[in-house]
């Protein structure tokens, strides 16, 4: 990210201002930080604080059904649920207590994991699909990739709660997207603007285009316009990252595996990164084993034992 930027802003920017930029980043993705979740928490007040105070009333007085309405409130409620499990639940912190018990849980494929890897920090033996987060600075086992916006890692035991959260919020984004949509659309039957006329340079009545309508809503309602071109924006990102993240479940890789054999496509014989047409993927066991793995992970089937 940090070279990216480089290449991009870098020569636009002047060298203090991108020392102070490198620092900030650094902090608020190298170092556990509220920063993003505060962040989050604030956007989506503004999105709800504008639902709630224009589309929610304008839309009942259109004749909107209730239960269309509230279901974005509903959705947030579920969805604070899984954030809240998602910052505060243990991700699957591997200590001297539950290491000899990890280590049993998967085996070492050879490949990505190695059995005679040790933390140089934890000083542990690396049990296989776990890896130290420099940003917790711990173990995690079944590591999937440490998450800024919940200021977390995810791993193991939270991934479930970070699928639903996942989850809930591209349905919230999802929801206020379609009502905020609907709520525009009636507004211009009811007022006509889709037969609006205007008189072009050969003196005819022609009807307004779409962009018309467009600009028109824009400038009666800037702050829905806003509103719905960020929730839109945000529910097709989210919606991609989900759908990816439902792809890792069922073939039962994780973000940091999947990233790895990524890029281990271009690397050499001699390179020490994995090679991916060697790879076979010993932990993919089936799709609804490998939801179950999910749902009720390894580590708490062998602790109930
Ligand atoms: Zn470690
Ligand atoms: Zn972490």
């Amino acid at each position: 990210m940090q070279s990216l930027y480089l290449k991009v802003i870098g020569p636009v920017i002047p060298q203090w201002l991108q020392l102070v930029v490198q620092l900030a980043l650094r902090r608020l993705i190298h170092q556990r930080s509220s920063f993003f979740l505060v962040l989050h928490l604030v956007l989506e007040v503004a999105v709800y604080g504008e639902y709630s105070w224009e589309v929610f009333p304008s839309s009942l007085e259109l004749g909107f059904r209730r239960s269309i309405l509230l279901l974005p409130y509903i959705l947030v409620l579920g969805k604070m649920y899984f954030f809240y499990q998602c910052c505060t639940k243990d991700p699957g912190m591997i200590s001297p207590s539950n290491h000899k018990q990890l280590l049993k849980v998967y085996m070492y494929d050879g490949i990505l994991y190695q059995q005679s890897h040790v933390c140089p920090t934890c000083k542990l033996a690396k049990p296989a699909r776990s890896k130290h987060c420099r940003v917790c600075n711990r173990c995690i086992h079944r590591f999937d990739h440490h998450c800024v916006w919940v200021n977390n890692c995810i791993g193991a035991l939270n991934i479930r709660y970070f699928l639903l959260y996942l989850v809930t919020l591209s349905g919230m984004a999802a929801a206020v997207g379609t009502v905020t949509v609907r709520f525009l659309i009636q507004v211009a039957l009811v007022s006509n603007l889709h037969q609006a006329m205007y008189v072009n340079t050969d003196g005819e009545h022609v009807p307004v285009g779409i962009l018309y309508i467009v600009q028109k809503l824009f400038l009666t309602f800037p702050r829905i316009l806003f509103m719905l071109g960020f929730t839109l924006l945000t529910f097709f990102l989210l919606a991609g990252y989900t759908a990816f993240h439902f792809y890792l479940v069922m073939t039962n890789q994780t973000s940091n595996e999947w990233y790895k054999l990524k890029n281990s496509c271009q690397c050499h014989i001699d390179n020490s990164r994995p090679d991916k047409r060697i790879w076979g993927n010993i932990y993919h066991r089936g799709i609804i084993t490998n939801v179950k793995e999910i749902i009720s992970p390894e580590t708490e089937q062998k602790k109930i034992r």
